[in-house]
């Protein structure tokens, strides 16, 4: 891939949270691999060490910084050590989520969903309040949701109502940080990581999946990357407040 790709993010600085493995560390890669200083965190050091390491070895210039995005401090962390190491903001890239029920919507505990609000859509927006004064003219965000935000499937109704919220949150960032700054989403389809260990560990569940899909294959991590990373470049200059859904053609749109 190093070979293919362009040098979009030359001199830019990028945040890309819950990154040190599956989708957002392939765009952590990806805007490494284009130019920009990356500045990627999870909640657990030995992660963030690895992915650091990993990408050092590819000849990217990374920075790993330990954040629970629901952490108060963590996220005051993430920025301001950001800062101090690189000055500026260029790019954040907000990825976690959680899914920690299979349970019907009625019959989800308050605590849960207190927990999917937290960490889907709440660490979101705190996280933004807390880099916004350090973002560039022409910076840009990129908010990972999901193709559940249009359907919501069983066992993940309320995970896929969270990923609704962040479609909203796109549109509402997008006009509240113009023309500075560009807010987009990209929704990916199901890609083999492992919060969808699920859906692709198993073998026929995988061939359902799959056989759904117009492109009749899983996502990949690399996928995603493309898609964030045409977002988060001047390549999409006029594009704000929109999704990308890239998810082999599973039917979209709400
Ligand atoms: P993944 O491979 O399981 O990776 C999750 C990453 O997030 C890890 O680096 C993990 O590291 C970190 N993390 C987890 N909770 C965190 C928290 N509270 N704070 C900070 N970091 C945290 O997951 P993925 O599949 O790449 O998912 C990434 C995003 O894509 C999510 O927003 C998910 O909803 C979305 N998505 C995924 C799929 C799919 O099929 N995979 C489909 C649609 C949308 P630590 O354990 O060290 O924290």
């Amino acid at each position: 891939m190093a070979q293919k790709i362009g040098r979009r993010f030359e001199g830019k600085v990028a945040i890309v949270t819950a990154s040190t493995q599956g989708i957002d560390l392939a765009i952590a890669e990806r805007l490494g691999l284009e130019g920009a200083s990356v500045v990627i965190s999870s909640r657990k050091q030995k992660n963030v060490d690895e992915a650091v390491e990993m990408l050092k070895n590819k000849g990217l210039e990374v920075f790993g910084v330990v954040c629970h995005v629901s952490n108060a401090q963590h996220r005051k962390d993430l920025i301001q050590k950001t800062i101090d190491k690189y000055g500026k903001i260029d790019v954040v890239v907000s990825n976690a989520a959680a899914n920690p029920s299979v349970d019907p919507v009625l019959l989800t505990r308050e605590s849960v969903l207190d927990k999917l609000w937290e960490i889907n859509v709440k660490a979101t927006v705190l996280l933004l309040q807390e880099a916004a004064p350090h973002l560039q003219k022409g910076s840009s965000i990129v908010i990972i949701s999901s193709i559940a935000a249009y359907n919501p499937q069983p066992a993940m109704f309320i995970y896929g109502v969270t990923k609704t919220a962040l479609i909203g949150l796109t549109k509402a960032l997008a006009t509240e940080m113009a023309p500075d700054t560009r807010v987009n989403a990209v929704a990916p389809g199901s890609v083999p990581t492992n919060f969808a260990a699920f859906i692709t560990k198993d073998e026929a569940v995988r061939k359902v999946v799959e056989e759904k899909t117009l492109l009749q294959r899983l996502g990949t991590p690399e996928d995603m990357a493309a898609a964030a990373a045409f977002l988060a470049s001047d390549d999409a200059c006029y594009i704000t407040g929109e999704t990308i859904v890239v998810a082999g053609g599973l039917p979209s749109r709400l």
